[in-house]
């Protein structure tokens, strides 16, 4: 079969999304396509983000290969899944762009995931997966018949039949990737990197996927969730190749990079350094060291509250106090140049204290940004506390919730946002 996988030229204009809005390697196709040539079929990948080609023009790339199905994913890669941009308009526009010329369409990411009939409905595509996507579209790619595949929502004659809930991959297993080189030689993009100005390539990689915590804001209820770690062999085998193709930095996009000393030793001896987000609470001093030794530049913890009530209110089942929490990251900024704790906005916290501790970390050289509200994703625990399991409003009951919820919005964001009907309004009117 002849396969197309998109990532979408993204546009964020007015939009709530709260990730970073540079380019990053769509991995999700990336698998994808590694698993569907080591199964015999022909992939065109297109990344009009990475490569700045405008949807139009992705269209027409699209028809020249003449697909027999055509997959375009919802967020802008597998790093951003659990904070994607609620709007759905960017992959519409997209896909009535390619209208017919794109064999059978298919949509993955976060929106198909928790809410696969409104996806399917707002985006007109033939089928939605559900869940972490690599393996499915390879059973896609295979199936004859749509019913067999797990994991799928499609349309047959006027009902949607939905094939069962979401897939969570093997992982472990899965190969190493190899990029084009033009694509590596134009990401220019260090993510999460302020030590210093980027002078050579960067890169996204993931060595474990899924968390196993569960706090009430984390929106992976429906994809990345259960934890598992990554074969060495293969994740050596990519980080290898992107050395050979000039990269100097990556970015580990796991949910939380647990300290892991097989894999820190392979790096300490690599010439490459990296980023990674994670759990200051669960690294012990001499682990810090080995991380700061092994090439690490970047660390974002989540330390979210600065009250043991706050945390637990929070869901963080975290063990260590305030101060325990201070001096870890106090410890970690030794050897890492730059180090982040994450906090959220909660009533829990007097701002007066959230002040004072962000002051005293800024004397030890660790960054506490100023707290962020929360957005109740459809697929985060605090949505289902709020309203229940997610339904065909579930994504404009988030947004209206959010909009009226915060007068002030998080000092990341450029533009005011504009409620969630307004930026869909192209999808509407194509229901
Ligand atoms: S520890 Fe991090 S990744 Fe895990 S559930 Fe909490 S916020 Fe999500």
């Amino acid at each position: 079969m002849r396969v197309a996988l998109v990532n979408p030229c993204w546009d964020f204009g007015q939009s709530i999304y709260f990730g970073c809005r540079s380019p990053h390697l769509p991995l999700e196709l990336g698998y994808a396509k590694a698993l569907l040539e080591a199964n015999g079929h022909a992939v065109l990948m297109l990344d009009g983000h990475l490569c700045e080609t405008p949807n139009l023009d992705l269209a027409e790339a699209v028809a020249a290969f003449a697909p027999d199905m055509t997959v375009v994913t919802t967020a802008p890669t597998y790093l951003f899944w659990r904070c994607a941009q609620p709007e759905l308009r960017v992959p519409r526009a997209l896909l009535a762009a390619i209208g017919s010329r794109g064999g059978r369409t298919v949509a993955v990411g976060p929106h198909g995931s928790v809410t696969p009939e409104t996806t399917l409905r707002k985006l007109g595509v033939d089928v939605v997966v559900r869940g972490e996507c690599e393996e499915i579209v390879l059973r896609l790619a295979e199936a004859t018949d749509l019913q067999t595949v797990p994991s799928i929502a499609f349309a047959h004659g006027a009902e949607i039949r939905v094939t069962g809930g979401p897939h969570a991959s093997e992982f472990t297993n899965l190969p190493a990737l190899r990029w084009p080189d033009d694509w590596v030689a134009r990401h220019r993009h260090h993510h999460h990197r302020f030590d210093r100005t980027p002078d050579r390539p960067g890169a996204e990689i993931e060595a474990s996927r899924g968390c196993p915590y569960h706090c009430s804001f984390c929106a992976k209820i429906d994809f990345r969730d259960k934890y598992r770690k990554r074969d060495l062999q293969p994740l050596l085998a990519e980080i290898d190749g992107l050395i050979e193709q000039g990269v100097a930095y990556v970015y580990f996009i796991d949910e939380i990079f647990l300290p892991n000393k097989p894999l820190l030793d392979a790096l300490v001896v690599r010439p490459i350094e990296f980023g990674i987000q994670t759990r200051i609470d669960l690294w012990k001093p001499e682990m810090l060291d080995l991380l700061g030794a092994a090439g690490c530049v970047s660390i974002e913890a989540g330390v979210e509250s600065l009250t043991v009530e706050g945390r637990a209110t929070l869901d963080k089942q975290c063990r260590m106090t305030t101060d325990d929490l201070a001096d870890r990251l106090i410890h970690a900024r030794r050897s890492v140049p730059f180090v982040q704790a994450n906090l959220i906005e909660t009533a829990m916290d007097d701002p007066a204290l959230v002040t004072a501790w962000r002051e005293q970390l800024r004397q030890h050289g660790v960054w506490a940004n100023d707290p962020v509200p929360l957005y109740p994703y459809p697929s985060s625990p605090d949505y289902r506390k709020l309203w229940g399991m997610p339904d065909a409003r579930a994504w404009e009951r988030a947004h209206e919730h959010y909009l009226a919820q915060f007068e002030a919005f998080s000092d990341i964001q450029e533009e005011r946002p504009v409620p969630l009907p307004d930026l869909e309004i192209f999808c509407c009117s194509a229901c």
